[in-house]
């Protein structure tokens, strides 16, 4: 496959490719979709699309939408979904044996992140072909950077086990982990995976639920795990939970003490006091206010003696 558009560059200036590699043998193409905007299909996937000899996808059906937007018809498509992916092997280690490229890709996001794709870039590496990637959307990462929590040490979960011990398990993991964690959850579950793990965690955990990312209804709910209401489910969700907190990493009770004697001072009533210091400090709203009630009850039996 070689690129009949002219050869791009890199940040630095250096010559690169496209798309194509010369070489006898054929490359395996890891091509990322939108998650929902069609706006970021990049160049280099559609040109990726032209060019390979076989796009292996989840859906031909929803991969042949994607193709008629980019105005590329007619190309040779074969299913390699969580079913049929390792019978998909053979034909694509042929097809790249004769020299052919062939493309991954699936119904959205990144292939291989919760979706087709580990198996048939492992038979590639191991027969020796060339693998690389036309990185694009994936609903973790550009969730875990919406959620306003810590993005310097991550860990993707994908789903949860549905029931059991092995959910259990995994819960108390995620209790212990102290790196922040991204999960995926389908609709109608993710109300009870919140209460999950909010009893797994506690409730005073900082998370984000983001749903419908890059769609219209995009949104992302941040709060402690007890104070999270997802509502009606719609769409799609990721939920990304904060690590474990070390006992220095969060606001201790004389913080919030201080801060809430901050806002009484300056004349704030007990209901803005509560929801300034629980927006500014990231403490559970239920907590702040049993510390400012307490406060004020010490408040007035002073005032009393
Ligand atoms: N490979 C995909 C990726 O790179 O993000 C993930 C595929 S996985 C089968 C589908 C899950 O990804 C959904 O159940 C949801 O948790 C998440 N997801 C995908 N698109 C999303 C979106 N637009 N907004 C929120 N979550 C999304």
């Amino acid at each position: 496959m070689t690129s009949s558009r002219s050869t791009p560059t890199t940040y630095d200036g250096e010559a690169t490719q496209l798309t194509g590699h010369e070489s006898a043998l054929g490359t395996l193409w890891l091509v990322s979709t939108p998650i929902g905007n069609l706006g970021d299909l990049t160049p280099r996937a559609i040109e990726v699309l032209s060019k390979v000899d076989l796009i292996c996808c989840e859906d031909t059906r929803r991969t042949g939408k994607l193709l008629h937007h980019a105005g590329l018809a007619n190309r040779r498509m074969a299913v390699s979904n969580d079913h049929t992916e390792m019978h998909r092997v053979d034909q694509v280690l042929a097809t790249l044996g004769d020299g052919h490229d062939v493309a991954v890709v699936t119904d959205a996001g990144t292939p291989g992140i919760s979706d087709p794709g580990e198996r048939l870039v492992r038979a590639a590496v191991e027969a020796g072909y060339r693998v690389s990637a036309v990185p694009g959307p994936s609903a973790d990462v550009v969730a875990l950077v919406l959620s306003g929590l810590s993005t310097a040490r991550y860990v993707f979960e994908g789903f949860l086990p549905r029931r059991g011990r092995e959910r259990a398990e995994r819960l108390a993991e995620i209790a212990a982990e102290r790196r922040t964690i991204v999960l995926y959850e389908a609709p109608h579950r993710v109300a009870g995976t919140i209460a999950d793990l909010s009893a797994a965690c506690g409730p005073d955990r900082l998370t984000a639920v983001a749903r419908e990312l890059t769609k219209v209804f995009e949104e992302v709910i941040r709060g402690p795990l007890g104070e999270i209401d997802v509502g009606e489910p719609r769409g799609e969700y990721v939920v990304v939970v904060e690590g474990r907190p070390t006992p220095d990493s969060r606001p201790s009770d004389d913080d919030v003490r201080s801060a809430l004697a901050d806002e009484f001072a300056s004349g704030a009533s007990t209901r803005d006091g509560v929801a300034a210091v629980t927006r500014q400090l990231g403490v559970a709203k239920r907590t702040v206010y049993a510390l400012a009630l307490a406060l004020q009850h010490e408040a007035d039996r002073k005032e009393t003696t």
